[in-house]
């Protein structure tokens, strides 16, 4: 305590500070500069452009091209080939931007067969499908996803069906297959022909009808309930006007009824 005192009190001690602050705050930009370093070796995330695209990102995200002893171009899917990588985003409009924009001899200082293009654009799907398992499980989601509507295209909305059934199926499907789920829905269409009825029902009776599609216990609760509310708020359990109502509108409205 009274060192401290009698070192504020020097004469030298506003000199002091003037020197020392600049000091401190080169100290910390270089402390920050060194762990930047440490962190990405440790992390060893090395990035690399889409030379489609252009986005720069962890090179483990994109897929690499090489060109073969004989001077082909193709995929490197482990990214381990010798010599010079072109790297590329897993998306086939970059592909076809890389190949209508011929990045791909300015890369490799080289002409590409006609014929190797068209190899490329086959393997391509082949390609991502190798890269999946380097994806974290979150992503490969979206990209099998993606790979499905490259391939198929997206499938058309088949237009809106018996809203209350398709939602008592999707309660019905939750943990277990579609025939399961198909042939518990037939059991208590059958045992119950009215919702009303269902309604009415002892949760145990409405287990006994679902128990083919598992978790019946709670999903006779979850689709009694399901049941009352849609009553309660609709006052009818014919929801085929939900179809021509706004999609967006709709779904905000059963949202909510999740929240409570
Ligand atoms: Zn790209």
């Amino acid at each position: 305590m009274s060192h401290a005192k009698i070192d504020i009190l020097r004469p030298g001690f506003l000199f002091s500070l003037k020197i020392s602050f600049p000091w401190i705050i080169l100290k910390m930009i270089n402390m920050r500069g060194t762990l930047q370093q440490l962190s990405s070796k440790s992390l060893h995330r090395p990035l690399r452009s889409c030379i489609g695209c252009g986005i720069k990102t962890d090179k483990r995200a994109l897929l690499r091209l090489v060109l073969s002893p004989k001077g082909h171009l193709m995929f490197d899917p482990r990214q381990n080939q010798p010599g010079r990588g072109a790297y590329i985003c897993k998306r086939p409009a970059c592909l076809q931007e890389a190949i209508s924009h011929r990045r791909f001899p300015r890369v490799f200082h080289s002409s590409i067969a006609q014929t190797d293009y068209s190899t490329l654009l086959e393997q391509f799907v082949d390609a991502r499908l190798q890269s999946i398992r380097h994806i974290r499980p979150s992503l490969r989601l979206a990209l099998i996803t993606q790979l499905l509507e490259d391939h198929f295209g997206r499938p058309p909305w088949q237009g809106c069906e018996n809203p209350l059934d398709t939602l008592i199926l999707t309660v019905l499907s939750q943990n277990t297959n579609d025939r399961n789920r198909d042939q518990a829905f037939a059991r208590l269409r059958q045992r119950y022909p009215q919702w009303q009825q269902v309604l009415e029902a002892e949760t145990a009776d409405i287990a006994e009808a679902i128990r083919p599609a598992g978790l019946a216990n709670q999903k006779s609760v979850r689709i009694r309930d399901i049941l009352h509310w849609v009553h309660l708020t609709y006052g009818t359990f014919n929801l085929d006007f939900l179809c021509r109502e706004d999609p967006e509108k709709v779904k905000q409205t059963f949202l909510q009824r999740n929240r409570h």
